[in-house]
This record gives C-alpha cells, sequence and structure tokens, in this order.
C-alpha cells in the first residue's frame, strides 16, 4: 500500500459507511411515517395507498372501520392515559386477529381500520364479528366497539374513498342501532342517514 492508496481507501469506507448510516435513517423515518407512534398499528397515509393499490388486482376483499363505544366517558372516568391504554390494547388485539391476513390501522383518533385482501363476504363478517365479540373481553377497563363492513358486491370495483363512506355509514348505522356491533354496508343505508 502506497499512502495514496491509503488515503482512497480510507475516504472510501468514510463515504460508504456515511451512505449506509443515510439510508439506515431513511428507512427509520418512513417506518415513523407509516405507523402510528401510540398503538404501532399503521398510519392512515399508508393504509389509504396500500388499499388503493390493493383494490385494482382484488376483488373480493374487506373493508371494516371501527370506532369505541362512549369513549368520551371512558376518558372522563379514568383519564386520557387510561383512555390511551385502551387504544393499545385493542390495536394488539387487532393485530392477533388479524395477523399476517391483512393490515391495520389506526384512522384516526378512536377510530381504526382493517383490511384484508381476498376473503370472501362470509369469512369477513365472521373476522368483523369477532373482533368486535373479543374487544370487550381484552380490555381494561372495559369497551365495547361499534362497526361498519364493506365486502361482497359493495366491495367490488370501487375507488376506496366510495368503501370508506360505506364503512363509515354502516358504522353510523351500528351506533344508531344500539352500539357494540356489526352493521354490513348495503345501498338501502344510503336512504336512512
Ligand atoms: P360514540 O359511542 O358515539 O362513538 O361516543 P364517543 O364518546 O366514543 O364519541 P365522541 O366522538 O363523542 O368522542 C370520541 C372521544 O375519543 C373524544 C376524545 O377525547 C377521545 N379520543 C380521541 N383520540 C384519543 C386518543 O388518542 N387518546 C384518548 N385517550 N382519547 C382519545
Ligand atoms: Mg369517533
Ligand atoms: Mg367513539
Amino acid at each position: 500500500f502506497s499512502f495514496d492508496s491509503f488515503k482512497l481507501m480510507q475516504s472510501l469506507i468514510h463515504h460508504s459507511s456515511l451512505a449506509i448510516a443515510n439510508s439506515t435513517l431513511r428507512n427509520q423515518l418512513q417506518e415513523m411515517v407509516d405507523h402510528d407512534h401510540l398503538t404501532k398499528l399503521y398510519a392512515r397515509n399508508y393504509l389509504d395507498e396500500y388499499v388503493e393499490s390493493a383494490l385494482k388486482n382484488d376483488d373480493c376483499g374487506m373493508f371494516l372501520l371501527l370506532d369505541i363505544d362512549n369513549f368520551k366517558r371512558v376518558n372522563d372516568t379514568y383519564g386520557h392515559q387510561v383512555g390511551d391504554e385502551i387504544l393499545v390494547q385493542i390495536a394488539d388485539q387487532l393485530r392477533v386477529l388479524v395477523g399476517s391476513r391483512g393490515i391495520c390501522a389506526r384512522w384516526g383518533g378512536e377510530e381504526m381500520a382493517v383490511y384484508v385482501p381476498n376473503i370472501s363476504p362470509d369469512e369477513a363478517i365472521i373476522l368483523s364479528n369477532r373482533i368486535v365479540e373479543v374487544i370487550p373481553e381484552v380490555t381494561n377497563p372495559r369497551v365495547t366497539i361499534s362497526a361498519g363492513l364493506v365486502t361482497g358486491n359493495e366491495y367490488q370495483k370501487q375507488e376506496f374513498q366510495t368503501i370508506f363512506l360505506e364503512a363509515d355509514t354502516a358504522l353510523y348505522h351500528a351506533k344508531k342501532n344500539g352500539k357494540n356491533q356489526v352493521c354490513i354496508f348495503n345501498e338501502a343505508m344510503l336512504l336512512h342517514s
């Protein structure tokens, strides 16, 4: 080794370690942007993009929008921190129930969403009911949730925005119908909301 080649090598190593550190940071940053900090569920943006692209290939999936019942009362009674813990308990359970079949996201404050590609309407209903059934058993203090499901014919060949509005309409019906339940979207709901 001449001194010059040593210097060259040193500089190459220096530059490549910088590049590696850079790309690691970039990945970490992307990871942070894609996830919700509290629940570690996917963030809304990620879900939007994921579903929009998945819809192009998938014509029998499910989209479930869920919302905690009377959550304001829980916060008022136990405090915001306990409310946050409940959000984490629900998120953990969603991950267990959905697993690698689909993705779970924190949609907003106390609203979460589940998207599963390639699932039959029957299975979608079973999974959604299971989620609503199990959440009260794994939350402490106990909370129930309401959910709006879009699947089957209503799901096929639609824009994500439409699917979301339909899930929201079905969720609204679940709330009006007494909460702690899943409502499956159908066109008639649009006439009564
Ligand atoms: P409903 O059954 O109709 O959904 O009633 P609700 O009380 O759950 O609905 P409302 O929209 O009136 O209240 C939602 C509450 O969720 C209010 C807000 O304080 C709480 N919330 C939203 N985001 C968070 C959060 O990140 N942490 C906690 N602890 N609470 C949150
Ligand atoms: Mg809400
Ligand atoms: Mg609520």
